[in-house]
């Protein structure tokens, strides 16, 4: 279950001289407020959703939110509204995303650098995950490697979610047989795209 809404923050109370209560007519006894609602997911803010505000009178204590101000009270409203800034916490959802969305870019392209490494320098053990015919992907584990040819064990097994593919393998999905390779076909198959992932444990 996700937990969302709308919640408001109060940022800022102002008790003016000027302005007159409408209910009690004293002068200089309101004090304007204004809030600033934002969206949360899990009460974190994700971002703000626009102003609003209230007027509340020490003397007689009547309260009036911004929509039921008379003109005069209004316009005093609006001038604090528009000097209140409002806090840049409220943005926080934009930046939690801002920041994974860095952190997945730099994973990703580390990730690219070290599968380029794998594959310049194959080892015994690494596992390659391919593209099967039909959509299905599976698995190909180096079982030796020679100064220009790898020796290659296919798994049984295929899997029709690659993010699945784990689950396909383990030692016992690999048989005896295993296939020549030279280093170039590996390479071109994994510029195709037809190896699009190199693992090593
Ligand atoms: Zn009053």
């Amino acid at each position: 279950m996700i937990i969302y809404g709308t919640r408001s923050a109060h940022l800022h109370s102002v008790q003016k001289t000027t302005p007159v209560c409408p209910n009690c007519e004293e002068k200089g006894t309101l004090l304007i407020s204004v809030y600033r609602k934002h969206a949360h997911i899990f009460w974190v803010p994700i971002f703000p959703l626009g102003k609003s505000g209230a007027s509340h009178c020490k003397n007689c204590k009547q309260a009036l939110r911004s929509n039921e101000m008379p003109e005069p009270l209004k316009k005093e409203y609006q001038i604090i509204k528009k000097e209140t800034k409002g806090p840049i916490w409220q943005f926080s959802g934009v930046f939690i995303a801002f920041f994974f969305l860095i952190f997945a870019g730099f994973t990703s392209q580390n990730n690219k650098k070290l599968e380029q490494e794998y594959l310049n320098q194959p080892m015994a053990g690494d596992v390659y995950e391919y593209r099967v015919a039909n959509k299905q992907f599976s698995t190909m584990k180096v079982i030796q490697v020679d100064s220009d040819s790898l020796f290659i064990a296919l798994n049984d097994f295929e899997i029709s979610e690659a993010s699945r593919i784990y689950k396909i393998d383990s030692p016992e999905n690999y048989p005896d047989v295993v296939y020549g390779f030279s280093k170039k076909e590996i390479t071109a198959m994994y510029s195709s795209g037809k190896i699009f992932d190199i693992n090593r444990n």
